[in-house]
């Protein structure tokens, strides 16, 4: 099939390169110049495992291609996915002008029948607001969908692959059976698709994130009495996670929850509530929740030192990005701890595998880059940990040692385990385990 994908960002890339892959003909389209420039040129904006593989494939083949132009990718496509931001505004509510500048220069450049599809997660009413918008600007025929994006940053690639479900929202189910058919080589592991109505699809993907962010914050909320009682919230994730009815995913108490998604969408949803009169109340404790852990862990640090200044303090922050596999630091918990300690007076000496070059947009020269993770801890006066990079699960402790100036680790994600960690001569504070304070 011909499909255009408009938004070159985590999700356009990566739906078009799948898309691609499975034998469709795909034109990528960004207004960013330097983008579409760079990926013309073979360079990937973005890091995500196996994605420049599949690109570079795809290109050669001649199945994948890039423009600036609207008219080039709407007027070679029968299906346009709009995958563009859709930020916060400051309200919460999402901010939808560039799905619906797109949606109008869709419209302005159509040459026949199409099928226009919102990927981006839009609030309810957000498609017939997509058809209305092109309908004002154009006299072909068109019809509209809803196809939220289920994927996750770091394993994007076999989401999109291989995907747990698809959810079509449509008026027509005519509609319905041609993205059916797009989609059915990604459905080979028999997967539901589910073709539901535009508003339930829209809803589904913030019920998803809502839903995967209140197990989040419930375990977070509970992490603190498990550390006031003498429980291990590690212990109580086992526990509950093998009930099938709970799930052992998403139990992980730490720093809270970060990124482009899951802060924008509980706002979102939460928004969407307050305009028709509903107060999602359980949403808005788990943005709240969310929030007051980075503090929580914050004031852990304080406690220590036993002042609410930490001026001369010298910090090592392991972990910049929101989760691993991924350079995304939207809302990632490393820019709340880092401002923190900052604004308290402590310098700070960062490393990331890949968040490197995004972190350093927002920290600027306010914090030292190191070139390794041993490099970031030497001379320094603790450890921080807010990113469970593999790579920092299992260090050389003794080198650890060494390089510190005082055995300190503050672990914002309950990598090592705290007996162990005494028996090796460190001051050990995780979450939720209160035998891991000394
Ligand atoms: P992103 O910010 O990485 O990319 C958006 C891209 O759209 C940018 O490259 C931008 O230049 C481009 N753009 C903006 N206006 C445009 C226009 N008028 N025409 C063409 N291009 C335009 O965003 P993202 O992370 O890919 O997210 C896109 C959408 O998908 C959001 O609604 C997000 O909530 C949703 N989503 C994201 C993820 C994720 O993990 N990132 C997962 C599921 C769903």
């Amino acid at each position: 099939m011909h499909v255009a994908v408009i938004g070159a960002g985590y999700v356009g890339l990566v739906t078009g390169a799948c898309f691609a892959e499975m034998g469709n003909d795909v034109i990528i389209m960004d207004i960013a110049e330097d983008k579409i420039e760079g990926l013309r040129n073979g360079r990937v904006p973005i890091y995500e495992p196996g994605l420049d593989q599949m690109i570079k494939r795809n290109v050669a083949e001649r199945r994948l291609t890039f423009t600036t132009k609207i008219e080039e990718a709407v007027q070679k496509s029968l299906i346009i996915f709009i995958a563009v931001g859709t930020p916060p505004d400051c309200d919460g509510c999402a901010d939808l002008s560039q799905v619906y500048y797109a949606a109008q220069n869709i419209g302005q450049a159509m040459n026949n029948y199409k099928i226009i599809v919102t990927k981006s997660t839009v609030p309810v009413g957000t498609t017939r607001r997509v058809r209305d918008i092109i309908g004002a600007v154009t006299q072909h025929p068109f019809d509209v969908a809803s196809n939220p994006e289920f994927l996750k940053e770091g394993n994007a690639i076999e989401d999109c692959m291989k995907p747990d479900r698809i959810v079509i929202g449509v008026d027509d189910v005519r509609v319905g059976e041609i993205l059916k058919e797009l989609y059915s080589p990604f459905m080979r592991t028999g997967k539901p698709m589910f073709v539901m109505n535009l508003e339930s699809s829209e809803l589904t993907k913030y019920a998803a994130n809502g839903f995967l962010a209140t197990k989040i914050s419930f375990m977070n909320e509970l992490s603190r009495l498990a550390e006031l009682v003498g429980a291990d919230i590690e212990l109580i994730r086992a526990g509950i996670g093998s009930d099938p009815r709970i799930g052992s995913q998403f139990l992980f108490a730490g720093l809270g929850y970060g990124g482009s998604c899951f802060p924008k969408d509980v706002a979102a949803l939460t928004q969407t509530g307050r305009q028709l009169g509903v107060t999602l109340s359980i949403l808005e404790a788990v943005q709240e929740i969310n929030k007051s852990q980075r503090i929580h862990f914050c004031q852990k640090i304080l406690a220590h030192y036993g002042s609410d200044s930490l001026q001369g303090k010298k910090f090592a922050l392991w972990g910049l990005s929101f989760k691993p596999r991924t350079d995304d630091i939207r809302d990632a918990p490393s820019l709340d701890v880092g401002h923190f300690l900052l604004e308290r007076g402590a310098s700070l000496r960062v490393f990331d595998p890949v968040a490197m070059e995004n972190a350093a947009i927002i920290f600027k020269d306010l914090v030292q880059y190191a070139e390794n993770n041993y490099d970031c801890v030497e001379g320094q006066d603790a450890l921080i940990i807010i990113t469970e990079w593999n790579e920092f699960r299992y260090p050389d402790f003794e080198r650890l040692k060494n390089c510190l100036n005082e055995p300190v680790i503050f672990d914002g994600r309950n990598l090592y385990d705290p007996k162990k960690m005494r028996e090796l001569g460190f001051t050990y504070y995780s979450v939720g385990r209160s035998h891991a304070i000394p």
